[in-house]
């Protein structure tokens, strides 16, 4: 049987665990994030399963292989938080779910769309207080509207099947154009033409040493006055100091994040009895025209049934030896 630890264990986590384990994995799951210190709790298993905010940087590495552990398993697709270098100098293979359910993400893309847009989070707190009035809730019809999105990968194709269906015009930016896209109509363009072209910027693609902070103030000063700006995908792709700059100009006129620079400190957890010290964050809060939703795109039952089986599959293919396609290799 493989002794499999789990990092950053919720709830949903051991319900989908538990129910797709058939008794192949014995399973201790852990609450804490996997870092250098938690990697003590290692000793004795097998593999080491982790999510978008644990660290598996050089030093967590090491450890895990003093622990003799020989497959670190990602049940997510973005791997920016694995140091790809150190685990192949320990001997440590690692897999992950690139594709559980783009579906997921590029719906929740369209629900924090829809919701600034149509400004659902003011009417939703309005009405429950009795104030029915409709000032300041005028938001704009989708169809025929232009929406860029950068990084046509599975979910920026999936978010682009979507804004077919709306009647948006679909400008695209990526450094691999994808063919099946342009015969539906998506047009390629530069970074710059998409950023001055679309009335929504969506971003979809990893986050790497050469998309980091790709939204900064140059390509800001570049977008449309009142134009929206989306980020599903990890949040150090913008620079959130300039985007803070942006909207208190009222340049950018709509904020939706699902991801957030600094997450790791905040996301997945209750700190409602404390006091935020991330001032960076605070002040997004304090915007209307800002929505941040704590990194759940990926929460559909579909997903994580998906995660669930791609993971233990992935882990019994290393282990016995045979090809595994969603190993991660160095780019
Ligand atoms: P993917 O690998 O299928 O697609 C990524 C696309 O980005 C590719 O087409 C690639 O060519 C493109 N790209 C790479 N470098 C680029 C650059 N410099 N400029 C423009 N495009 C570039 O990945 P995916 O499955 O579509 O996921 C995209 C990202 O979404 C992941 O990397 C992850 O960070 C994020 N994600 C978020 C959630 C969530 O819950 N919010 C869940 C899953 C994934």
């Amino acid at each position: 049987m493989t002794k499999l630890a789990i990092f950053s264990t919720k709830k949903y986590d051991i319900e989908y665990f538990n129910r797709w384990n058939s008794g192949e994995f014995e399973i201790e799951y852990f609450d804490v994030a996997l870092n250098p210190s938690s990697s003590l709790l290692c000793e004795g298993f097998d593999a080491v399963c982790i999510f978008v905010n644990d660290v598996a940087d050089g030093e967590t590495l090491k450890r895990l292989k003093v622990h003799g552990i020989k497959i670190l398993a990602l049940r997510c697709a973005g791997y920016n938080n694995v140091d790809l270098d150190a685990a192949e100098r320990e001997g440590i293979t690692v897999v992950r779910v690139p594709a559980y359910s783009p579906e997921a993400i590029a719906e929740h893309t369209l629900a924090l769309i829809l919701t600034l847009n149509r400004k659902i989070h003011k009417a939703y707190n309005r009405v429950r207080e009795n104030n029915f009035s409709l000032e300041n809730l005028v938001g704009f019809n989708l169809q025929g509207k232009t929406v860029g999105i950068i990084g046509t990968g599975r979910i920026g194709q999936a978010f682009a099947r979507i804004l077919m269906g709306l009647g948006c015009e679909i400008l695209a930016y990526d450094i691999h154009e994808n063919e099946e896209l342009k015969i539906k109509g998506v047009k390629y363009v530069s970074l710059d033409e998409l950023l001055k072209d679309s009335k929504i910027v969506s971003l979809h693609c990893p986050l790497l040493p050469s998309t980091r902070k790709m939204i900064g103030s140059r390509e800001l000063s570049m977008m449309q006055e009142g134009s929206m700006l989306i980020n599903t995908s990890r949040g150090a792709l913008i620079d959130t100091k300039e985007v803070i700059k942006s909207l208190k100009s009222k340049k950018l006129g709509a904020l939706g994040l699902d991801v957030y620079e600094q997450e790791e400190n905040l996301f997945f957890h209750d700190h409602s009895g404390e006091i935020l010290e991330d001032d960076i964050i605070a002040r997004l809060l304090t915007f209307p025209n800002v929505l941040v939703t704590s990194h759940q795109g990926f929460l559909t039952e579909e997903a994580l049934n998906e995660i669930v089986l791609t993971t233990f599959k992935n882990i019994l293919e290393v282990q016995e030896g045979k090809e595994c396609i969603n190993k991660v290799k160095k780019l």
